[in-house]
């Protein structure tokens, strides 16, 4: 099969040129002069992106790496953890946790939904034996978003740690480590960085080292360490194993673009994208799939499949038949997702995505007004995009 025209998936999403250009640099050495320091500018552009002056690791693996790791050290058999559940990431971390032995307390809510900060409040103030807080923040299979501005300083009160699951969030929408209180954040590149799939992009806070620090059952001499990782590179500058050259690579560039953008841009821009994206969602019909529009991720626009249909049936026809990658609901429920971001948080990208899908749907038997849609999401662009030159 040929490959897409347009892949407007949920991750990863089409990179820059800039980015498949620096991952056809020259791999070297890890120990060379020249990519030691790519890999410490690397690092301080990482900590920018994350808006933190904290320590910054770099794991060797996609996301799922760092969020294990990040688990595995922070709790010990019967650490009382709080996991906040609103979709498939939220519940997986609550697997790993319990099955690292935690004490393992949910909120759940229902996966189109998000959780209140004031719930978590109230649970931490009659659970005060509560060590780690755990939370999604863009849930990306249900494009919803949890409030981590709030939760961040409500757990540092209540004297948690927080573990957060920025994978999808970082570069798209607001996201500040430091303001927010937060410890351990687990990043993507290849969410709305625009970067390659491969990494893990972290930051962590003393507070956090500390503890890791002091767990016995934290990993040691591991792939999934990241006491590794402080006391071989942060500590004595030698790697633990070697780092993925051709992907760091694609990072720094991917960062360096963003940078260069500035964060508020990157974020207006995918802000508009979303907002054009879901206006044309609704005005050909469809739902969206998040309860309430306030609750809705910028980096991908989940809709409901309409009754008689699967979402793999559609994602699969808006593929075959017209060429454009979208992503089903990965376990979410049925639901298809408009990915914008990085690269395609731009321009028509979301006018594809809703004609595509419009037309998909209309091909499979179910009514879409497709041109009221087209019309919808233009007439966002046209109203609030900044001039393209
Ligand atoms: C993409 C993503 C991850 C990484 O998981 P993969 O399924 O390997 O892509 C983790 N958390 C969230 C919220 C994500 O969007």
């Amino acid at each position: 099969m040929n490959d897409p025209d347009f892949t407007l998936s949920a991750g990863p999403v089409t990179a820059s040129a800039r980015t498949l250009a620096a991952l056809g640099s020259p791999i070297t050495y890890h120990y060379d002069p020249a990519f030691l320091e790519c890999f410490r500018r690397t690092e301080r552009k990482v900590a920018r992106v994350l808006q933190t002056s904290a320590d910054v690791v770099l794991m060797q693996g996609e996301a799922v790496l760092g969020l294990e790791a990040a688990a595995r050290a922070l709790v010990r058999p019967g650490t009382p953890v709080l996991n906040l559940v609103s979709g498939v990431f939220g519940k997986g971390m609550g697997y790993w946790l319990s099955d690292f032995g935690a004490d393992l307390h949910e909120i759940e809510v229902a996966y189109n939904d998000a959780v209140g900060a004031t719930e978590v409040e109230r649970f931490l103030r009659s659970h005060p034996e509560i060590e780690v807080v755990a939370v999604v923040h863009s849930e990306t299979p249900s494009g919803t978003l949890n409030p981590v501005a709030e939760i961040g300083p409500i757990a540092r009160a209540h004297g948690a740690l927080t573990l957060v699951d920025c994978v999808s969030s970082v570069g798209g929408i607001p996201f500040k480590a430091d303001e927010w209180q937060l410890d351990v954040c687990v990043a993507g590149p290849q969410k709305c960085l625009g970067g390659p799939p491969g990494m893990s992009l972290m930051s962590v806070s003393e507070g956090a080292w500390a503890r890791i620090g002091a767990n016995p059952a934290a990993p040691r001499a591991s792939f999934l360490s990241l006491l590794d990782w402080k006391e071989q590179w942060l500590e004595g500058g030698t790697f633990p194993f070697t780092p993925s050259v051709s992907d760091v690579h694609g990072v720094e560039a991917a960062c360096d673009q963003l940078l260069e953008e500035g964060l508020e841009s990157s974020i207006e821009r995918h802000e508009l994208s979303a907002r054009a994206c879901r206006a044309g969602i609704r005005a050909m019909g469809l739902e969206l799939w998040p309860r309430t529009e306030e609750i809705t991720a910028a980096c991908v626009t989940a809709v409901t499949v309409p009754d008689g249909l699967t979402d793999v049936q559609v994602r699969s026809h808006v593929r075959e038949r017209y060429g454009v990658m979208i992503s089903g609901g990965q376990g979410a429920g049925n639901l298809v997702r408009i990915g914008h971001m990085g690269p395609t948080a731009r321009g028509l990208h979301p006018v594809v995505g809703v004609a595509a899908l419009g037309r998909a749907l209309t091909d499979l038997g179910v009514q879409a007004e497709i041109g009221a849609g087209v019309e919808a999401a233009l007439e966002v662009l046209a109203r609030e995009a900044a001039p393209v030159a």
